[in-house]
C-alpha cells in the first residue's frame, strides 16, 4: 500500500438507476416524469440570453427562492434551493446531523440516507416498517440526533398520514427533523402546513419528479429561518455558487405555469390508479400508492427474473436486491402508452 493510499477516504456510492443509451427504451426505474416540463419553461430557454453566462450566478438564488417563496405562501426567509433534493438533503445532514446520538430513518426508505451518513460519519439507526411498510411512528419517540424519511415513502410509494408526521415532530422537538416530499404532489399531505408549528421541520422537495425538470437539477427545502440560515452557512461553506444561472431561470419560469402542472399531475394519478388496477388483475399485491411509482410483487414469480426478461425487452423498471424488497419491482408510472407496453409484456410472460 501507498503512504497516501492510508488517507484515502474510501465510501461505497449510492448507485443511480440505469440511463440506458439506446432508443425505444420505455424506461420506467427512476421515477422521470414523462410529459415533459411546461411550455412556459421551453419559451424562457429560447429567450435565455446566453451572454449572460460569463457572470457568475446570484449565490442567494434570488429569483427562484422568490417564486418559490410566493407559490408556498412563505418568506424567502424560509427557502433554500440546491441542485436536487440530493444536494439539499446532503447539506441538510451536515448542517443538522452534528450529534453522537443516531439519526433515525426507516430500513426501507431512500438509500442514499445512509450513503451520507456513512460519507460524514453520522451514526444511524434504521427501525424496521412493519410487515406491511407501514412506518411505525413511536420507533422514532427516542433519543436520537435527528430524523429523517420520505414521504410518501420511496420505494414503497406508501404515504404516511399528516397527523403522524406531526406525531413524530412533536415528539422529537429537540432534533430537526427532515421530511422528504419529493413525491409528495402525486398523493399525501404536505406537512408544509406544520412549518408555522414547528421550528425543527425542514420540508425537501424538487423539480425532478411533479415538475418533470430532473435533468436541470433543482431542489428546495422549507423551514424555520433559523434553520435556513444555518444550512446556507454550510453551503456558503462549500461552493458559493451551486445554482447556474440558467437552473434559476428556468426553474422560476416552471413556476408561472399553475395549470401545466395540475394537468400533468392529473395524468400520471390517473394512469397509476389504472396501472394498480391492471397489475391487480394480474396477480400483482402493491403497497397503495402514492408516488409516481408502483412497488408490485406477485406472490410466486421471481422479481429479479422478471425484472431481467423485462429488461431485454428494453423495458426498464428498478429491482432491490435487499431481504425485504428483492421479490418487489418498483414500476415509475409512465404515459398510458409506455403502460400498455409493459402490460401486453406481463401478461404474454405471466
Ligand atoms: N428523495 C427521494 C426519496 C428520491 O427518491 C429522490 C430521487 N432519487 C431524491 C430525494 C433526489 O431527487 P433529486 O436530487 O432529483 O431532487
Amino acid at each position: 500500500m501507498k503512504p497516501w493510499e492510508a488517507n484515502i477516504r474510501n465510501v461505497t456510492p449510492y448507485v443511480p438507476g440505469e440511463q440506458p443509451k439506446e432508443a425505444d427504451v420505455i424506461k420506467l426505474n427512476t421515477n422521470e416524469n414523462p410529459y415533459g416540463p411546461s411550455p412556459a419553461v421551453k419559451k424562457a430557454a429560447q429567450e435565455f440570453d446566453t451572454e449572460l453566462l460569463r457572470l457568475y450566478p446570484d449565490p442567494a438564488s434570488r429569483v427562484l427562492a422568490d417564486a418559490l417563496a410566493k407559490r408556498y405562501g412563505l418568506g424567502r426567509d424560509q427557502i433554500f434551493v440546491g441542485v436536487g433534493s440530493d444536494e439539499v438533503l446532503a447539506l441538510a445532514f451536515l448542517t443538522f446531523f452534528n450529534s453522537d446520538k443516531p439519526i433515525l430513518f426507516p430500513d426501507i426508505s431512500y438509500s442514499f440516507y445512509s450513503v451520507w451518513a456513512e460519507l460524514y460519519g453520522i451514526p444511524y439507526e434504521r427501525p424496521a416498517l412493519d410487515r406491511d411498510f407501514r412506518l411505525r411512528k413511536e420507533d422514532y419517540y427516542k433519543e436520537n440526533g435527528g430524523v429523517v424519511f420520505p414521504n410518501p415513502n420511496a420505494p414503497t410509494s406508501l404515504a404516511l398520514g399528516l397527523s403522524e408526521v406531526e406525531d413524530i415532530i412533536a415528539h422529537n422537538q429537540r432534533s430537526v427533523v427532515i421530511v422528504d416530499e419529493a413525491y409528495i404532489d402525486f398523493g399525501g399531505e404536505s406537512a408544509l402546513g406544520l412549518l408555522s408549528k414547528y421550528e425543527n421541520l425542514l420540508v425537501v422537495q424538487t423539480f425532478s419528479k411533479s415538475r418533470s425538470m430532473a435533468g436541470l437539477r433543482i431542489g428546495y427545502a422549507m423551514g424555520a429561518p433559523a434553520l435556513i440560515r444555518a444550512l446556507s452557512d454550510v453551503k456558503y461553506s462549500f461552493n458559493s455558487y451551486t445554482m447556474n444561472r440558467t437552473s434559476l431561470v428556468l426553474g422560476a419560469a416552471a413556476l408561472e405555469d399553475e395549470a401545466y402542472f395540475q394537468e400533468t399531475l392529473g395524468k400520471i394519478r390517473a394512469t397509476r390508479e389504472r396501472a394498480k388496477e391492471r397489475l391487480g388483475a394480474l396477480g400483482f399485491v402493491c403497497p397503495e400508492p402514492s408516488a409516481n411509482f408502483i412497488f408490485a410483487s406477485r406472490p410466486g414469480t421471481d422479481a429479479g427474473a422478471l425484472f431481467e426478461a423485462l429488461k431485454e425487452r428494453n423495458i426498464y423498471v428498478r429491482h432491490f436486491d435487499g431481504p425485504r424488497t428483492k421479490d418487489y419491482l418498483r414500476i415509475t408510472v409512465g404515459t398510458d402508452g409506455q403502460m400498455e407496453r409493459l402490460f401486453e409484456f406481463l401478461e404474454n410472460y405471466l
